[in-house]
């Protein structure tokens, strides 16, 4: 399985981090061995001083696919879940600057935390879903689906042009505003509406 995820996602996250708007969405991947099965411990890692935590909506792919009409792509998923997306900030600006590609930023072992996942038809609208995180119990990002510039259908249609969705496919759907380094001790829990999709430690 593959992990396709898109950056740069929500308005007021692109202010903070200073990104332009975007015309097409940004797609990058996280290979297999970067997830987190839920709840377990993410472990700061050594080549790192600055891990963010990136609460987002995820998809699970149930169809194969390529090039999925945006009409149609409500057919290739029917959950869906919370995960965290961490990102080592630092190797990220680094690399950013340089111009090169910031994959080892993102797709480091143990970067895509998977959380639990619900029914699609136990969501009203897709594309109006609250969600947040709590660290150490108190709320540090607050989303809604409706704030996406590119709805998850869009991202689907875009990134199926490129890549076959295959069964089991995960898909990070970008962070809101908020983001912010963790750190050894913090206590992560992340809520869709008022249901807990996840509680971890980082250590
Ligand atoms: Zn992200």
């Amino acid at each position: 399985m593959k992990i396709l995820a898109i950056g740069q996602n929500y308005v007021e996250h692109n202010k903070e981090l200073d990104h332009a708007h975007p015309e097409e969405p940004m797609v990058f991947m996280k290979p297999d061995t970067a997830i987190l099965r839920k709840n377990r411990p993410f472990y700061i890692p050594d080549f790192s001083n600055d891990v963010h935590h990136e609460v987002e909506l995820i998809v699970k792919i149930n169809r194969l696919g390529k090039n999925i009409a945006k009409k149609f792509a409500h057919r290739y998923y029917a959950e869906i879940g919370l995960g965290v997306d961490f990102t080592a900030r630092d190797i990220q600006w680094k690399l950013k600057e340089k111009g090169y590609p910031w994959e080892i930023s993102k797709a480091f072992d143990n970067a895509a935390v998977i959380g639990d996942f619900m029914s699609v038809t136990e969501i009203e609208n897709v594309q109006n879903i609250d969600f947040r995180l709590d660290v150490n119990g108190k709320t540090v990002q607050k989303g809604n689906s409706k704030d996406m510039i590119f709805s998850i259908d869009a991202f689907i249609a875009y990134a199926s042009r490129f890549f076959t969705f295959k069964i089991g496919d995960i898909l990070f759907t970008g962070t809101p505003s908020g983001v912010g380094p963790v750190k050894v001790g913090d206590r992560l829990e992340g809520y869709i509406f008022d249901r807990k999709m996840f509680d971890f430690k980082i250590k």
